[in-house]
């Protein structure tokens, strides 16, 4: 007998069913085929359409990688890319590394394990801060939220052990806290402390990282962003600290003091001072040492990578560390990513490509305008406001015209040791934030975080801007070869999704230059507020892979996504598409398996929903999909017509 779930489609999404029809559950029927021969590389967690890419990618960069290394190739003219080469060979040079040993991090552990009081830690917090040994706390230097043409100090909390504030609350963590503590016993004594040294300092590691991950917000709640832009004067800021000399770290670590500090976790600054006191001071180091020989051990030699092995196998269900070249090729992507990017984009992406992208983007922009002017719950004013906005949105598209001059102060040393090389390099990069404190902001730059060789694609809303690296526009989610109508279900819904951030819960908050300012009338406001609640309820509590999904931790992507599709339904429809075409691939770039330890834990902070119910539910919101496959009341796919959500 059937059951119907109704949200989500028929069934557990994430069970392969190769007889699933899709008036039952679109994703199954389109995708269990693949599914049933997918298989998760050992050295991965997933495999999926943007995994699929990000494997052939990188055996392409990785050849070149070689070939330059070898000079089979010429060095084209980009600048600082023979310094990523050089750190590639440095990584992969494991006779050096293995012989090392636990050498080149033998004085900096030193300075962590002689650290003998709190005022000791007092004295040198400074120069810990800007060696980049792990800090109790994070001080960055970002766009000013509410007048983004300048940069400010924001104040947060800093990583924790397990990834995210909320896995401390699930039954699992007092077990991968646990595999945590005994690899970083293991890593401690292959350092060399003793066993007694190493089992205390795991001990207080972990009781510290327990209080940290207490005031700590979790993803679900850094999602608010009104919620994390709160403004401190320097003096109510510096007031919250009777312990640590904060007021001596900021003159030293900014000679023009800023008058005020962005705190994104008040409630972590609230509590700072009964974290970080003489008291604690024991737990607080060994939090400190564990963490830094946590960070590193993946740069010293093959015997640190596979003792640092059993927390990833815990927590992702990773089977086997990555290859060499491989792990190398992600070291000097780590530090160089913006630049091995624009090789990439440089070398493989063409104009056409660059073309075709930016011709899909405005058709996309067009039907959004149109979608704009004939909405039925907006009032003239704030469509105005959102037109505004709209037309306001820059596109970013393949790879960047220049990077940040940060990487022509790296330097990178062939007689040093690879951990010497990305302790200096992530020093670079901190000084080099720190000093942006007082100059305006370069919004051509794309950032180190949107490389042109990652599968991804992005709204910020601070800049309004969407970006769409070279990486993602190719096969499965655009190509030439393919029709327009498939190319719409692909890259036009990415890019759609990615215009719909801009008027996501998140996005909303923001205006067109990217400030945070309210630019909807109340009425629109608390009627979107509604909509966004419709969509939070469509999602909350859909079982898939076993797992109940968070409504009010994925609203912003779902609302996008449903966004995306619609857009590109509504396209497909102008231009006499095949919306059977439409849908199915839509379906088709979610298709995915995951480990059952990697889907446990992003289920807890992905903001992302699970990719099967991606495809799914945002179809069952979308009037087309009924009338395109024939579903009728009864059908796994099937949702009653007041249950769908209607916004973008
Ligand atoms: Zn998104």
């Amino acid at each position: 007998m059937k059951t119907f779930k109704i949200r989500g489609g028929l069934g557990d999404s994430a069970v392969v069913n190769t007889a699933a029809k899709l008036q039952d559950n679109l994703y199954l029927a389109t995708n269990s085929k693949w599914l049933k021969k997918a298989e998760i590389p050992a050295d991965r967690s997933s495999i999926n359409g943007f995994v699929e890419l990000d494997i052939k990618i990188k055996k392409q960069l990785l050849d070149d990688l070689n070939d330059f290394s070898s000079n089979n190739k010429n060095l084209p003219k980009i600048n600082n890319l023979n310094k990523a080469i050089q750190l590639y060979q440095l990584a992969l040079d494991f006779n050096k590394r293995d012989d090392d040993g636990a050498k080149p991090i033998k004085n900096d552990l030193n300075k962590l394990t002689s650290l003998n009081s709190f005022s000791d830690f007092n004295r040198q917090a400074s120069s810990l801060l800007l060696s980049d040994f792990a800090f109790p706390f994070s001080l960055s230097v970002f766009a000013d939220m509410k007048n983004t043409a300048k940069n400010a100090l924001y104040f947060g909390s800093t990583e924790s052990f397990l990834p995210d504030a909320a896995t401390y609350k699930d039954s699992s963590a007092d077990q991968l806290l646990s595999v945590f503590e005994k690899q970083a016993q293991d890593l401690l004594k292959l350092s060399g402390l003793t066993d007694d040294d190493s089992k205390k300092c795991a001990s207080d590691a972990i009781k510290f990282d327990k209080r940290l991950a207490k005031y700590k917000k979790s993803q679900e709640e850094l999602n608010d962003i009104a919620a994390i832009y709160n403004v401190y004067t320097l003096t109510d800021f510096q007031s919250a600290f009777t312990s640590l000399d904060i007021s001596a770290l900021l003159s030293s670590l900014f000679p023009d003091l800023p008058e005020r500090i962005i705190v994104t976790e008040p409630e972590f600054l609230k509590h700072i001072d009964e974290l970080i006191n003489s008291t604690s001071f024991e737990e607080l180091k060994g939090w400190m040492i564990v963490t830094f020989i946590n960070r590193y051990a993946n740069y010293l030699s093959q015997e640190f990578r596979e003792a640092a092995f059993a927390y990833e196998h815990a927590i992702y269900g990773l089977q086997e560390l990555q290859a060499k070249d491989k792990h190398a090729y992600s070291i000097a992507n780590s530090v160089f990513g913006e630049i091995i990017g624009l090789y990439y984009g440089q070398t493989y992406f063409g104009k056409q490509a660059k073309a075709d992208v930016e011709q899909m983007i405005h058709k996309m922009l067009a039907t959004y305008k149109t979608r704009l002017n004939n909405n039925t719950w907006l009032s003239n004013e704030t469509r105005k406001q959102a037109l505004k906005k709209l037309n306001a949105i820059t596109l970013k598209i393949g790879y960047p015209d220049h990077v940040s001059d940060l990487y022509d102060l790296i330097e990178i040393s062939s007689t040093k040791s690879l951990y010497e090389n990305l302790v200096k390099a992530n020093q670079t990069k901190i000084k080099y934030n720190f000093s942006q404190l007082n100059k305006p902001v370069d919004r051509t730059l794309w950032g180190e975080d949107t490389p042109a060789n990652l599968i991804n694609a992005f709204y910020n809303p601070i800049n309004n801007d969407i970006t769409f690296p070279a990486a993602i526009l190719q096969d499965p989610f655009y190509s030439t070869e393919r029709t327009l109508s498939e190319n719409l279900g692909g890259i036009g819904a990415v890019i759609a999704h990615e215009i719909t951030h801009a008027f996501d819960p998140n996005g909303s908050k923001f205006d067109e230059v990217g400030n945070i300012r309210n630019w909807w009338s109340e009425e629109d406001y608390a009627k979107f507020n509604e909509l966004s609640q419709a969509e939070i309820t469509l999602f909350d509590g859909i079982v898939c892979g076993g797992l109940k999904t968070n409504g009010n931790l994925t609203v912003g992507e779902n609302v996008a996504d449903l966004g995306g599709l619609t857009v590109a339904i509504e396209t497909a429809k102008k231009e006499n598409g095949d919306l059977k075409e439409v849908f199915q691939t839509w379906a088709k770039i979610w298709r995915g398996k995951m480990t059952p330890q990697y889907r446990k834990s992003i289920i807890a902070y992905d903001p992302h929903a699970p990719q099967e119910l991606r495809a799914n539910v945002a179809a069952q919101s979308i009037d087309d999909f009924y009338t395109t496959f024939d579903i009728k009341p009864g059908d796994g796919m099937w949702l009653d017509p007041e249950k769908r959500v209607h916004i973008w």
